[in-house]
């Protein structure tokens, strides 16, 4: 069942090892086939050089019960799943523990956007989320995790802003399918370093709003440019 998306889903969760976003067992990747109401998520706890395509689990989209698999799902399954109930233009969706967005996450900080690179991909600052309740953390923590992401992304708009910093945890990321939110994983890490160096040189730098918009729209706005037509 849904072999393709198993495939597309492993191979984004090898992406995440390639790029050094991920460690050990750190991370996750999933996908998800809205018209059947399935997700495909990597295993919980299994090494990245010994997983396969077919260890790739399939859960039910509204209660994350395990529809197809003989492992169990990613720790952090019902986290993803929040967060395609919320989103529905999300097709993929991916948690790391990469250096530079996890110290942010840890600091507690949004990542400001203050050059280009981060405004071709996140047209706001990357939001961190607020600081989770004893009930938050004791209770379906997992699944608060999610909705705490959700609740910072009100007034947000998570197609324009596709990451997250869960505080005190890691970055979450999305896109339209598996592959573009590795990407977007990828891209996040490398704002999160250029921001905190930048910062180093200069604590009190500024972003010309201007350019936001610019760079924003060139590439995602109604009249893009960026990049060929599409055949
Ligand atoms: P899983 O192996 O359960 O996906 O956990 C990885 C992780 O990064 C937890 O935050």
């Amino acid at each position: 069942m849904l072999s393709e998306l198993k495939e597309k889903v492993y191979k984004a969760n090898i992406e995440l090892v390639k790029h050094g976003l991920v460690i050990f067992t750190w991370g996750n990747v999933s996908g998800i086939d809205r018209a059947r109401g399935l997700v495909v998520i990597k295993p919980s706890g299994v090494s990245y050089d010994e997983m396969k395509p077919d260890d790739m689990v399939v859960v039910d989209l509204a209660d994350g019960h395990v529809v197809e698999g003989n492992l169990r799902p990613s720790s952090d399954t019902p986290t993803h799943l929040a967060i395609y109930r919320a989103f529905p233009e999300v097709g993929g969706v991916v948690h790391t523990h990469s250096t530079y967005a996890t110290a942010w996450a840890q600091a507690g900080m949004d990542i400001p956007n203050i050059g280009t690179t981060h405004a071709d991909y996140f047209h706001d600052a990357v939001p961190c989320t607020a600081d989770m309740t004893a009930q938050e953390v004791e209770g379906d923590y997992e699944l608060e995790t999610g909705n705490v992401i959700v609740k910072r992304f009100a007034g947000l708009n998570p197609v324009h802003t596709p990451g997250v910093l869960v505080k005190n945890h890691g970055p979450f990321t999305w896109g339209k399918d598996p592959h573009e939110a590795v990407h977007n994983a990828v891209v996040l890490e490398q704002v999160a370093k250029m921001a905190y160096i930048a910062y180093g040189i200069n604590p009190s730098l500024t972003m010309n709003p201007l350019l936001i918009e610019k760079h924003f729209n060139r590439k995602h706005g109604p009249n893009a440019y960026y990049g060929q037509t599409k055949k």
